[in-house]
């Protein structure tokens, strides 16, 4: 399937590692050039060669942190330099965190509000105007199954990716008049090399070995019964960042392997 993607360009923060990189060779895969952006220059910059040289797409890699506004309008003056614009934005760049409620302090919740939800409000503003002008385009957030059916050590993510969610509903109503549509993703269980740390920590001197540990989580969670991996999650971003997605807009799609019980 065509997917008229080739010689568009698309903006994808987190961009370095996981299902930030896996949709950013997804699209370079596509034809589409890219601008990416991580704190880690040097992850960033080794992700940006491999993609240039198995793809032959443009990459720009921009060491950026999307929770600091100054990051986001330096990123935004690249990308504009780079590319005069963007067609695609994919929020995705965010993490997990670990508090309760009544132990956290102000500065945590602010962080996430931050990292989770203003990044995509700041670059939504900025490079939506240009999409238009464009004809159009296409803006997809990255939330989480979390953000309608929370974990329980992790609530400041549950609810910052819940916002995130209601962020994109809120903005594809008004975006869809200019041709842009707005989605928000929410994935299960994705194997990154954040879990499988995790695992590794959680696991240090016990009987069960790391990959056990993973695949007890996914057994007790996923009806499939493993992890995704991270092109799983990636494949579908593409497909919804392509005018074969044309009428998909202001909605939230599960690609969960079936662990959300509730819509
Ligand atoms: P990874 O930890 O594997 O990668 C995160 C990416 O985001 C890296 O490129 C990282 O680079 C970048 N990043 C993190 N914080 C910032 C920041 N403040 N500014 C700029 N870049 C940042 O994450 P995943 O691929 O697992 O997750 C990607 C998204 O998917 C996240 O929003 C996550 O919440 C969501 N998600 C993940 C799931 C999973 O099971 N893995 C499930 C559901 C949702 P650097 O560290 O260099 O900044």
């Amino acid at each position: 399937m065509d997917l008229g993607l080739s010689g568009k360009v698309a903006v994808v923060t987190g961009g370095s590692v996981g299902i930030g990189r896996a949709v950013a060779r997804g699209l370079a895969a596509e034809g589409v050039h890219l601008a990416l952006c991580a704190r880690n220059q040097e992850r960033l910059s080794g992700v940006a060669d491999e993609i240039r040289q198995a793809f032959g797409v443009r990459v720009l890699g921009v060491a950026a942190d999307v929770s600091v506004a100054a990051d986001l309008e330096r990123f935004v003056e690249a990308v504009g330099a780079e590319y005069g614009g963007a067609d695609l934005l994919i929020n995705n760049a965010g993490t997990g965190s670990e508090e309760t409620i009544l132990g956290a302090p102000d500065e945590k919740w602010q962080h996430y509000w931050e990292l989770h939800v203003m990044a995509a409000v700041r670059l939504s503003r900025a490079l939506a105007p240009g999409m238009a002008a464009r004809g159009g385009g296409v803006i997809l957030n990255n939330a989480s199954i979390c953000a309608s059916q929370p974990l329980g050590y992790e609530p400041i993510y549950n609810v910052t990716k819940a916002a995130l969610v209601m962020f994109s509903k809120c903005l594809a109503n008004e975006l869809i008049a200019q041709g842009i549509r707005v989605n928000a993703l929410s994935p299960g269980l994705v194997m990154t090399p954040d879990w499988q740390k995790t695992a590794r920590l959680l696991t240090e001197g016990k009987e069960q070995t790391w990959e056990a540990y993973l695949e007890n989580i996914a057994h007790e969670n996923a009806p499939i019964g493993r992890f995704a991996i991270p092109e799983e999650i990636a494949d579908f971003a593409v497909f919804l960042c392509s005018p074969r997605a044309s009428y998909s807009v202001g909605s939230t799609y599960y690609v969960d392997g079936g662990w959300l019980n509730v819509t």
